[in-house]
């Protein structure tokens, strides 16, 4: 087995972090200090160290479904002190966990995390099209013209995102209350703007979206959204594959079972 897939079997980062560590001169096999990507080891016969500590091969990996609160960032550590996810997990119990993607700090919902460093991989490679599903809340009417835009393809930055399922949501004010929105604190500042804001939804200046996308692009929804003129004022994840958010209370997590987890793959 190639070693950087190994160390990702193993839980000790992501596939990607694991060909740092290589590069980086920290990982020896039978003592012997291995940089080249191509090497390969035998899981059961050879010793493979990380910074001195032994690789331990077999444990059964962890997948967790965390349901991500607002403003919380979606890392493990936040060398700026802002709420992460360790402040949610206990991360000593789930040793080489990391964040399978991200959400935009402000956004709230589901955020997969594992132990199996090849899953980041196989759920986020574009050419494995895993769909996740965000509820957005927006500023106007979202018309069929907009409808028909999304599911066609919309440019962004001289991108043209891949089809994308859309849906008006028949009440945005139910859909605010059913996915438990959150408007962004950087566009409702106050309780002044709160109360204004609450009055516009309540007489439909807003539009609730279900929007479905196979890709993942930096800060992709909203800037799908802007794209349309529209202005995103709360986004939620509520499905990522087979895994939902539902159940799930906000600021916990729920360990995936080993039958959910396989289907991930
Ligand atoms: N798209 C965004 O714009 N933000 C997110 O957090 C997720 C998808």
């Amino acid at each position: 087995m190639r070693l950087q897939k190994f160390l990702a079997r193993a839980g000790v980062a992501s596939r990607r972090g694991s060909e740092n560590l290589m590069t980086a001169g920290r990982v020896r096999v039978n003592g012997q200090v291995v940089v080249e990507l191509g090497s390969k080891v035998h899981p059961l016969l050879d010793t493979v160290t990380v910074d001195d500590v032994a690789v331990v091969w077999g444990s059964a990996p962890v997948t967790l479904a965390f349901h991500k609160p607002a403003g919380v960032v979606s890392t493990m550590l936040d060398p700026q002190g802002r709420p992460c996810v360790a402040d949610y997990i206990d991360t000593r119990a789930f040793p080489g966990l990391y964040p399978i993607g991200r959400l935009d700090s402000n956004t709230t919902g589901l955020l997969l995390f594992s132990t199996d460093g090849n899953l980041g991989h196989a759920l986020l490679h574009p050419s494995h099209h895993v769909a996740k599903r965000y509820i957005v809340l927006v500023e106007g009417h979202i018309s069929p013209a907009d409808i028909r835009a999304f599911r066609e393809g919309v440019a962004i930055d001289g991108y043209t995102c891949a089809p994308a399922d859309a849906r008006c949501l028949p009440d945005a004010r139910a859909a605010y209350t059913r996915y438990n929105l959150e408007c962004f604190r950087s566009v409702v500042k106050n309780k002044r703007q709160e109360a204004a804001f609450r009055h516009a939804l309540h007489n439909g200046a807003f539009s609730a979206v279900e929007l479905t996308i196979k890709e993942g692009k930096y800060h992709q929804v909203k800037r799908m959204f802007l794209a349309l003129h529209h202005e995103v004022y709360a986004l939620h994840r509520q499905q990522f594959g087979p895994v939902s958010a539902e159940g799930i209370v906000r600021g916990t997590y729920r360990v995936l079972e080993s039958t959910l987890a396989a289907q991930l793959y």
